[in-house]
């Protein structure tokens, strides 16, 4: 046991916490898909902590976190590690604050609609409580079963059904939180002067440890309106789909897929990818890696005519859902919009299809990351105007180091996120030989592809992020896109909520002015 967590277990004897090898393996990473690659070159905890604590009250959380502010201890706030973005990444000083024994309901207040949870409250157990009552808090982050409320709120989630309740931080109306001094601050939502929860909802752990939220709720819907809609390109379509949000209208669920996507959707590829996920990786993994070190050639082919004329066009799932006729008179008025703008009705069948399987899509990279290859998502949003630059941007600059589809989820009437999801595999001739070299390769390819595509979005105007966050992987770019002023006002921020710099230190922006390059917040993991 290192010399502080030492130190923390004598001065919290009441306060459960490990240092054993295993839970300090457990908590050396989130979901990042680069630590996949060195999970799979055989360097499974190169990020391992000093330990990890499970408080269950705010004051524990206080008490730990003022003696880490004492001792100049760093500390990580934890939920469930679902993060992709390297949000946790310990090193041997860091202790882990695992919050998810912190997760009681405080109050329920039906008549106001509002619940008072704790952050360590994990999503799914939450929703059907909430659905038991007839309630619901109307978010559906395809990490339901996996991540919780802190974590929703530190990284600005968004759910499935934004479009009718909105991301993370149309939810929050109070917020309970420890600041880096160990205080306990009370933030509530003001009808006058300054309101002070927007500025904890994506800090990412480094202002505050979140320990418990007033959540707005809704009444449960009972009837749903389904429909899919094709449309000659992903442009037609999401054209179609900012007329359908600036003429009023609230989807709980609006998705719009690009050919390929698309392609996959209709085949119900859900289904298919669970039977091969059973089989080893064989000879299609061998095929698939030969065709995936070409990139360019299959994107340049799947964005032509052939995209469009072969594959069947762009998708547009559709789910409105609410009470009584509202649903279907809303999917009416949808409907007559969509068919104007050169939609095709194409059923009930591709939203009832896609609901079914909602949680399912997002678990599918361990087949791929068997199969020597990698994959990851890049979420970014612009202004609808913005919109077509941001997409062909990003899309051209993944599209030369990976296989990259896209599809968009998230509408909003002034703008909208655009989702990819991209594969990959070594890059040929780039002077690391050997079979050995592989994974090594495969993280030469994966750091190509992600600097490429946070520049490209950062010059179309785009975010870097939507609602997966910054973490460590976008760090490096997020002065590109706050600008000068932005990043001091930040700075001061931190040095104000957490003056001496020990809450999740590197996450989000890096404290110091000196500009991090992307090989200083991502050195090399994997070694040839
Ligand atoms: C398969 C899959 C699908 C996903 N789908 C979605 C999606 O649809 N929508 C979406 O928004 N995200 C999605 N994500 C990303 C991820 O689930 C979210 O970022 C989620 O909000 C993280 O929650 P968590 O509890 O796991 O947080 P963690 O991963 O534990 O932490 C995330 C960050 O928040 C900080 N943090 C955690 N708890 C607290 C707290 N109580 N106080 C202060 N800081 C805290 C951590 O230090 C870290 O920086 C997905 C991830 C996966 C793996």
């Amino acid at each position: 046991m290192s010399e502080p967590f030492e130190s923390l277990a004598r001065a919290f004897p009441e306060v459960r916490l490990s240092a054993d090898a295993a839970d300090r393996v457990a908590y050396a990473r989130d979901l990042w898909p680069r630590h996949h690659l060195a999970v799979r070159a055989g360097n499974v905890a190169q990020h391992r902590p000093a330990g990890i604590v499970w408080p269950t009250s705010t004051e524990e959380v206080a008490r730990i976190v003022r003696w880490a502010h004492d001792t100049e201890t760093p500390v990580v706030p934890f939920g469930a590690g679902s993060g992709v973005c390297a949000g946790v990444l310990p090193h041997e000083r860091i202790v882990v604050i695992d919050l998810k024994r912190l997760s009681r309901w405080r109050s329920l207040d039906t008549e106001g609609r509002t619940l008072d949870v704790e952050a360590g409250h994990m999503g799914m157990p939450l929703e059907e409580n909430l659905n038991r009552r007839g309630l619901t808090l109307g978010h559906f982050p395809s990490s339901i079963l996996c991540s919780t409320v802190g974590g929703w709120i530190a990284a600005r989630s968004a759910g499935q059904c934004s479009g009718k309740y909105g991301k993370i931080e149309d939810m929050v109306l109070a917020l309970e939180c420890v600041t880096g001094t160990g205080e306990v601050v009370h933030l509530h939502h003001r009808t006058s002067g300054p309101n002070l929860i927007p500025l904890v909802i994506g800090s990412e752990g480094t202002l505050a440890v979140v320990t418990c939220a007033t959540l707005r709720l809704h009444p449960n819907p009972t009837v749903r309106a389904f429909a899919g809609f094709s449309f000659p390109s992903t442009e037609h379509g999401w054209d179609a789909m900012r007329a359908m949000f600036q003429a009023g209208l609230r989807p709980a669920i609006s998705r719009l897929y690009d050919p390929f996507d698309a392609m996959l959707a209709r085949r119900g590829s859900v289904e298919k990818d669970r039977a091969d996920s059973a089989a080893a990786p064989g000879l299609g993994a061998t095929a698939l890696r030969s065709l995936l070190r070409r990139p360019g050639t299959i994107n340049e082919l799947l964005e032509g005519a052939f995209g469009s004329k072969v594959l069947g066009g762009s998708l547009l799932v559709l789910i409105f859902e609410g009470f009584d006729d509202g649903p279907s008179r809303d999917m009416e008025q949808a409907k007559a919009i969509l068919s104007r703008m050169r939609g095709t009705y194409a059923g009930e069948g591709p939203a009832r299809q896609w609901l079914q399987h909602r949680y399912s899509a997002s678990y599918r990279q361990a087949p791929v990351f068997a199969a020597g290859l990698f994959s990851d998502t890049m979420e970014v949003a612009a202004p609808w105007s913005k919109l077509r630059g941001l997409y062909d941007g990003v899309r051209r600059a993944l599209g030369e180091h990976v296989f990259v589809m896209a599809h968009l989820s998230h509408a909003y009437p002034d703008g909208c996120c655009i989702y990819f999801s991209f594969a990959g595999t070594a890059a040929k001739g780039d002077g690391i030989a050997g079979l050995e070299g592989w994974d090594a390769r495969c993280e030469l390819t994966y750091d190509r592809a992600w600097k490429a595509a946070m520049a490209a979005a950062v010059d179309a105007g785009g975010t870097l992020a939507h609602h997966h966050g910054v973490g460590r992987s976008k760090a490096p770019r997020m002065a590109d896109e706050l600008g000068t002023g932005g990043v001091s006002t930040v700075r001061a921020l931190m040095r104000a909520f957490d003056p001496k710099g020990i809450l999740n230190p590197g996450n989000l922006l890096p404290r110091t002015s000196s500009k991090p390059t992307l090989n200083d917040a991502h050195p090399r993991t994997v070694r040839a």
